[in-house]
């Protein structure tokens, strides 16, 4: 391990940049030297998180490179999905992504020494070429449940998705461990958009000639799903996580994960001080789903109505006027004042789910929240929004029976205009939070599975654990490929310079020939 040098490529998401920092401590944990690339707007957000790890002795670093948003007409600093707002710049945010190749380039060819691997983010197909170009070993790491990516691969291959009529026409997951109903809406493939077809297919390529595939997981959550879509893919497949466990637990790093966040984190951990244990509901849906004013004002009059203390990160008080105008003018925060704290933006979520008065999480189980929830023991509110979170939803419900479904059925952009985004009312919302928070028997054994869960993930990062095995198998199939390649080159530069004696004796040609044969 000693040397080793991983470049870790992360999608420019919450979602996922924040599993590819903790995913750089853990390496750094077992020796390795880890550079994250990313740009400026993002190694800003994520500064703090790497400066503990390298207070912690981790030899972790940030490396910027350029984000050509600009060349395409996004504004300066739009560096981050969360960041982008006007719709119409989705299409060319990913195109910006796209040509974050040759940025990258640069910066591998400024490094003194090749690196040994290349991390990159299943959604950076564009890493494979630099790879390639460079003779660097590279891993594709998946951010998503197992569940997800074997539900999406096996509706694709068996030609489901071409079958059905519509989006909403119902359908079974074919060749699936567990029964698993639903739709196009609710099992679509990350880019699978008529607009980006060629985005998707490049994906597909770039991880079936990956030298092998992380997925953020651990086997006593997703054992079956990680082996049916490791043979599905034919390749090496490590379940690595959940990379939130790991190991850095200093307040600051917890606090700082993913952004500063926007309320001081050692003023929400005295309020949740002062509450009973388990009692408390925390809320947040994510770095990317919104809610439109009207869903938000049934939320929170259902939270209102449940009587229970509650942690809101509601970041729509900050992008959503009618939230802004609803907030001012109706005195809700006055009449929770006792129970109810309104983080206006981002929250120090891990800080908050660690802490042990928080009982519950409505969660839009983005998978990050799922695992972080897993991770903490804490029961989940299920509230999908769009992408693999229904995937992440039948997994907590379904197979690990420690969600609580809110009633969701539809991505928001499939709702009919005159719902104007509500799917919950208030009186369900009301429901969903005393069936979860329930301190009766049900509610009590669904909150034992979750501490059960949780000493599962614990265990399965710890030495003699199944990810921290999986880790290891992992590092030593790079520090193999690294020998292999250092091997090639050594045994290249060894012909070159004997072909150039060789110009003027043939037996040194000859030499160099057996050389590259042992190679
Ligand atoms: N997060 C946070 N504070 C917030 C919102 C999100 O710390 O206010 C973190 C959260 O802990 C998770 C990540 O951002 O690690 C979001 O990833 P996830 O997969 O849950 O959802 P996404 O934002 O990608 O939909």
């Amino acid at each position: 391990m000693a040397g080793l040098h991983f470049l870790l490529v992360p999608l420019v998401a919450q979602g996922h940049i924040i599993p590819m920092v903790d995913l750089a401590c853990l390496l750094a944990g077992r020796g390795a030297r880890v550079t994250v690339v990313t740009t400026p707007v993002n190694a800003a957000r994520n500064r703090a998180a790497v400066e503990s790890a390298r207070r912690a002795g981790l030899d972790v670093e940030l490396a910027e490179v350029a984000f050509p948003g600009p060349e395409l007409g996004l504004p300066e600093g739009v560096e981050n999905v969360d960041l982008v707002v006007e719709k119409d710049h989705f299409l060319a945010f990913f195109q910006a992504i796209w040509r974050m190749d040759s940025p990258l380039e640069e910066y591998v060819r400024s490094l003194p020494r090749r690196p040994d691997c290349l991390v990159a983010d299943a959604c950076n197909p564009w890493t494979a070429a630099v790879c390639a170009r460079h003779g660097i070993p590279r891993l594709v790491m998946h951010c998503p449940s197992a569940y997800f990516l074997l539900a999406t691969h096996n509706l694709s291959t068996h030609g489901v998705y071409g079958r059905v009529a519509g989006e909403l026409e119902k359908f079974e997951v074919p060749d699936f461990p567990v029964r698993a109903v639903g739709n196009t809406a609710t099992f679509r493939g990350f880019f699978q958009w008529p607009f980006m077809e060629e985005y998707q297919r490049e994906v597909a390529e770039a991880e079936a000639t990956a030298d092998g595939l992380l997925i953020n997981t651990f086997r006593d959550i997703e054992a079956v799903f990680v082996d049916r879509y490791a043979a599905a893919l034919g390749r090496l497949t490590w379940a690595v996580g959940p990379t939130c466990a790991s190991g850095l637990d200093d307040a600051d790093a917890r606090a700082g994960r993913g952004n500063r966040a926007d309320v001081d984190a050692g003023l929400v951990v005295s309020w949740l001080d002062a509450r009973p244990p388990s009692s408390v509901l925390y809320v947040s849906f994510g770095s990317i789903a919104n809610q439109s004013a009207k869903q938000v004002v049934e939320i929170a009059r259902g939270l209102e109505a449940s009587r229970r203390p509650f942690v809101w990160a509601i970041k729509e008080a900050r992008s959503n006027s009618g939230v802004q105008a609803w907030l001012a003018a109706e005195g809700f925060e006055e009449r929770v004042r006792d129970r109810g704290l309104l983080v206006r933006g981002w929250a120090p979520q891990v800080t908050i789910l660690s802490h042990p008065a928080v009982g519950g999480f409505l969660s839009h189980c983005g998978w990050n929240a799922t695992l972080e929830a897993i991770s903490h023991g804490v029961p989940v509110l299920t509230w999908p929004v769009l992408a693999d979170q229904f995937c992440s939803e039948r997994l907590l419900a379904d197979v690990l029976d420690v969600g609580v479904r809110s009633g969701v059925t539809l991505p928001i952009m499939n709702l009919p205009e005159e719902a104007e985004g509500v799917q919950v009312t208030s009186a369900d919302v009301e429901k969903a939070v005393a069936e979860l928070m329930d301190e009766g028997p049900v509610g009590s054994a669904r909150r034992a599975r979750a501490k059960e869960l949780a000493a599962k993930a614990k265990a399965a990062m710890e030495d003699g654990g199944s990810s921290y095995a999986y880790l290891t198998d992992m590092i030593d199939h790079v520090a193999e490929l690294s020998r292999k390649s250092h091997g090639r080159d050594m045994n290249a530069r060894a012909l070159r310079s004997v072909s150039e004696l060789g110009s003027n004796n043939g037996d040194a040609i000859e030499a160099g020939a057996s050389l590259s044969v042992h190679s």
